[in-house]
């Protein structure tokens, strides 16, 4: 079997290559290194099966040819973010929308035989219920949800129309060795692991008591896994979740160390939390990393972050500006 993985040298995108290679895959991986580094797949540099390109996915003429013969394509190639994303809309719109359609495009051109797609959970925006499932309003809150949003329905549309067996699946706070270190503030994860190694306090949002459906890397690849060999869920929207929802005070006590407050943000919801029937009823999938094991995998990896930015309430309050001015 033959699989292609878009952001394969990304953070959720390796730990797929990972997976598929140890299944015995052979790999081909797409990638801009915009945020994606190749020492993530390192690693593997002795496998033959794995093969890399630095490749735009916008670029659909440059990447058809290594849609040949593929079997499975994985679409995790997208940007991520919040604050950049409203800084710069134009560019989310060309990686997330117009770059979905280009895999698509090469995708059935290419004749593969399933399509697994990154949806994000933000779609969800601020839910009115808890654990929330697929049948919950669709409310994005910035433009890097809106664009995962509009390439989900392309996925779904291009099933409808051409037939292509395409999965969508929501993933929910996605954690684990290798999640980003440099750039913009992000996920929390990568902040306080750098604060952690710096000896600075961690910067909790409002009083901590919110909560986050904190799910482990490998059990998001293991379920795009589960959804490649399945037909039940072709032309389906699947929630991807930890089956649990988790306190940011409590992530605290898990790292361990002193804290700092910063002032909560607009928009963002006080619980993510999945409501995971669907995937378990049609793939028997389940998530097996608690967040106290997830924690201690990142913690013995936490050199993996040492030349990660460290973050202030100072700087934090600088570079969130955008997100305090359009979202409030
Ligand atoms: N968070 C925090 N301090 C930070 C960054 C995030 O306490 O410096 C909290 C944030 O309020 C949220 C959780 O961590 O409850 C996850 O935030 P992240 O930005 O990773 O994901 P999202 O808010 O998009 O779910």
């Amino acid at each position: 079997m033959k699989a292609l993985v878009t952001g394969g040298c990304g953070f959720i995108g390796s730990h797929m290559v990972d997976l598929l290679l140890e299944k015995g895959y052979s790999v081909v991986v797409i990638d801009n290194f915009s945020t994606g580094r190749p020492s993530n797949l390192s690693h593997h540099n002795d496998n033959e099966r794995l093969s890399i390109y630095e490749k735009d996915i916008c670029d659909n003429k440059g990447i058809m040819h290594l849609f040949e013969g593929v079997d499975k394509v994985f679409h995790f190639a997208a940007l991520a973010d919040i604050v950049p994303s409203i800084e710069n809309p134009i560019g989310y719109h060309q990686s997330n929308v117009d770059g979905t359609i280009s895999i698509l495009e090469a995708a059935k051109k290419n004749n593969v035989k399933r399509i697994i797609y990154a949806a994000s959970s933000s779609c969800y925006g601020i839910p009115d219920e808890y654990p929330t499932n697929e049948k919950a309003p669709i409310q994005p809150q910035y433009p890097y949800a809106l664009t995962k949003n509009i390439g989900e329905q392309y996925m779904l549309h291009w099933n409808e129309i051409y037939k292509l067996p395409t999965t969508c699946m929501r993933f929910f706070n996605v954690y684990g060795p290798r999640s980003r270190t440099s750039g913009t503030y992000g996920a929390v994860f990568g902040v306080f692991l750098a604060q952690k190694l710096n000896g600075s306090p961690y910067t909790v949002v409002g009083d901590g008591t919110q909560t986050r459906d904190f799910t482990f890397v490998t059990d998001i690849a293991d379920a795009c896994l589960a959804a490649s060999d399945s037909d039940a869920c072709i032309g389906e929207v699947m929630n991807v979740g930890s089956g649990n929802t988790y306190s940011i005070n409590r992530l605290v006590e898990l790292l361990g160390g002193k804290v700092t407050y910063i002032p909560k943000r607009p928009g963002e919801p006080d619980c993510t939390f999945a409501d995971i029937t669907k995937i378990r009823k049609l793939l028997g999938w389940e998530p097996k990393v608690s967040l106290e094991d997830g924690v201690k995998a990142m913690l013995d990896q936490i050199d993996y972050w040492k030349d990660a930015p460290v973050w202030n309430p100072e700087n934090i309050s600088e570079a969130t500006k955008d997100w305090f001015k359009y979202l409030s």
